[in-house]
């Protein structure tokens, strides 16, 4: 089937790694690898770094964004942080229900769809992941997993809210693994997110919902990932760390 006329997204997750002096240079470095890029860049960073990286990349092709935020706009939350001051630190979007967070940190679907909303309406876009783990893939639970993470994750949107949305396909077991699916079962997953989307709202919010692969992607498996209609980008942990690296991923319609 013939690609959707989606943009292809390209996201860094660089999860707890980089001083704000690392993170800046990491963006100096990246600008010229990438400024003639076709995709959508997008960085997710540590709090620390998102204003003085947003600053560095004012001028660029790059969206910085967060990795996580509290589903409160403010109070007596020690430790916490607030969608407003992701914002105000010059944040574009936040990262919610990665799986790091729903199994270290025991995020269920309740609270994420409360995060969803809370970043929607404090003008973050919020890039929602979903996935299964391994035992729940041999028990053959992939899609009712993935049904049930989307459609509580994303419960009570609106179509136009849905408009916001992005959603990252990642199964547990391939995060951080150098593991993955075989691109056919990536297919199956991508095209079935879409159907629920569909199904929970219309054709049109499920064909215009951007929807990510993440687990284990590499230079050499980049363009391979994304020739399925259905993934319209990658998510990208590991591989992101270096920005050369991260440029042969964001570069992969050119590189051998
Ligand atoms: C991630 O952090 O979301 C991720 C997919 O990590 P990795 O690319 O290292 O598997």
């Amino acid at each position: 089937m013939a690609k959707a006329k989606r943009p292809v997204f390209i996201f860094g997750n660089w999860k707890m790694h980089k001083t704000i002096d690392a993170a800046v240079q990491f963006v100096k470095d990246l600008i010229p690898l990438v400024e003639n890029s076709s995709p959508q860049i997008y960085l997710a960073v540590p709090f620390t770094a998102i204003k003085p990286v947003s600053e560095e990349a004012k001028e660029s092709n790059i969206v910085i964004g967060a990795q996580n935020m509290n589903d409160a706009s403010e109070g007596a939350f020690t430790g916490e942080i607030a969608g407003e001051m992701l914002k105000n630190a010059g944040a574009k979007f936040v990262i919610l229900g990665h799986s790091e967070r729903r199994h270290l940190f025991n995020e269920d679907n309740a609270l994420i769809n409360r995060k969803v909303k809370r970043a929607i309406e404090d003008g973050l876009q919020p890039v929602v992941c979903v996935g299964e783990t391994l035992e729940e893939r041999e028990e053959g639970k992939t899609d009712a997993v993935l049904e049930e993470q989307l459609s509580m994750s994303l419960e009570g949107l609106t179509k136009e809210q849905m408009g916001d949305v992005i959603v990252a396909y990642e199964p547990v077991w391939a995060i951080g693994t150098g593991k993955r699916p075989v691109v056919e079962d990536i297919e199956k997953a991508h095209t079935f997110c879409r159907e629920v989307l569909a199904k929970k709202w219309t054709k049109g919010v499920a064909n215009g919902t951007p929807i990510l692969y993440g687990g284990s992607v590499k230079p050499e498996n980049a363009k391979e990932l994304l020739k399925p209609a259905d993934v319209d980008g990658l998510l990208v942990g590991g591989a992101s760390l270096e920005s050369e690296i991260f440029a042969k991923i964001v570069n992969y319609q050119t590189e051998k």
